[in-house]
Order: structure tokens, then sequence, then C-alpha cells
């Protein structure tokens, strides 16, 4: 797979092709969706239930934090996390507010497996956006929940983690590095 928005020193090492082949419903970095601002979804319908369970089984197979929809394939604008909290599914969010920074965790994604960086993010957010039912949320988020939404979010817009991370904190680590490292996967 051709890696053209990876530089050079960022090509992805022998050792992680592995993992790079995983997830095979996971698109990954090169496919062209994952650079399309996806469009709005207009209701919720059987096709949409489909989805949010696609990206479901998809999240949790991977060990991810969160799942954006055009990580399936699918350029609609539906998100979902779970930080321990249980699953949260956001259509059409739209981040309203933005307060603070942070710096940690390291933030990695499910689209580039094994390559970490250090990515600055608002501390605390606000989100509107609507439930899986299509009802009206608005939802206060801080911490990792917030980075995890800012990650997502973006991933919509067709924007990934690295075009954000400090560049000289990219860097792949091993399967078993990952294991050890806090760095979130999304
Ligand atoms: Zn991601």
């Amino acid at each position: 797979m051709p890696l053209t928005t990876l530089p050079d020193e960022l090509q992805v090492p022998v050792e992680l092709q592995e993992a790079w082949n995983a997830h095979p419903d996971i698109v990954k970095l090169g496919d062209p969706v994952l650079r399309q601002v996806a469009q709005p979804v207009t209701r919720v319908n059987a096709a949409t239930q489909d989805l949010i369970r696609r990206m479901t089984r998809a999240m949790r197979e991977a060990n991810g934090l969160g799942l954006a929809a055009p990580q399936v394939g699918v350029s609609l604008r539906v998100i979902m996390y779970d930080t321990g909290e249980g699953l949260r599914v956001l259509i059409n969010p739209k981040i309203i507010a933005m307060q603070g920074e942070q710096t940690d965790p390291p933030e990695g994604c499910l689209s580039i497996p094994g390559l970490q960086g250090i990515v600055k993010r608002a501390r605390e957010i606000r989100v509107k956006a609507f439930d899986e039912r299509m009802r009206p949320v608005t939802r206060r988020a801080t911490g990792l929940e917030a980075r995890v939404i800012q990650h997502e979010v973006d991933h919509i817009d067709g924007i990934l983690f690295i075009d954000r991370a400090e560049p000289d904190t990219l860097h792949w680590i091993t399967d078993a590095e990952e294991e050890a490292s806090d760095a979130t996967r999304e």
C-alpha cells in the first residue's frame, strides 16, 4: 500500500507489517476515504444501525478506545468511543466549545497501527450531536474522553493525528511496547 502521506522516515517498518494486516476491516493510512470530509447523517435507518454494529465490532476486536465511520470505509459523520463508561455513539458531532490544554497520554490510531505521538488537545470540550436514535445530545467531556472525541471528530473531517502531532514525537513501537504503553488506540 503506498503511504504517500508519511515522510520517508515514517514508512511502516517490516516488523509491523503483521500488525497492519491484523484487522482488515479497519481502513489503513493510504486509503483516500480517511482524507475525505464525511457527509452528515440525515436519518437513522437500518443501514445506519448496521454501520454502528459493524463499527462496534471492529473497535472491540482491535481493542480500541474510539472509532470513526471512515475507518470502516464509510464516509459518514458517525463516531463512537468507550473510555470505560460504556459505548457512546455520536452522530453529526460538533465541538461547540474548547478549553484548556492536555498533552498526555500519547495518541495512536487504529488506522496507523504502531505509530505514536504527542498531540496537544483541549482539556475540556462541549460537543453537540445526536445519539444512535437521532435524539439530540449535548455533552461536556474532559481528559481522555475529550481527547478521544477530538481525535474522532478530526477523522470525519479527513484529519489524522499525524497532522497535529509534534513532529519530533512521532515514532513506531513494537507490539510488546504497545502493550506496555498508555498511548491511546482510536
Ligand atoms: Zn484514529
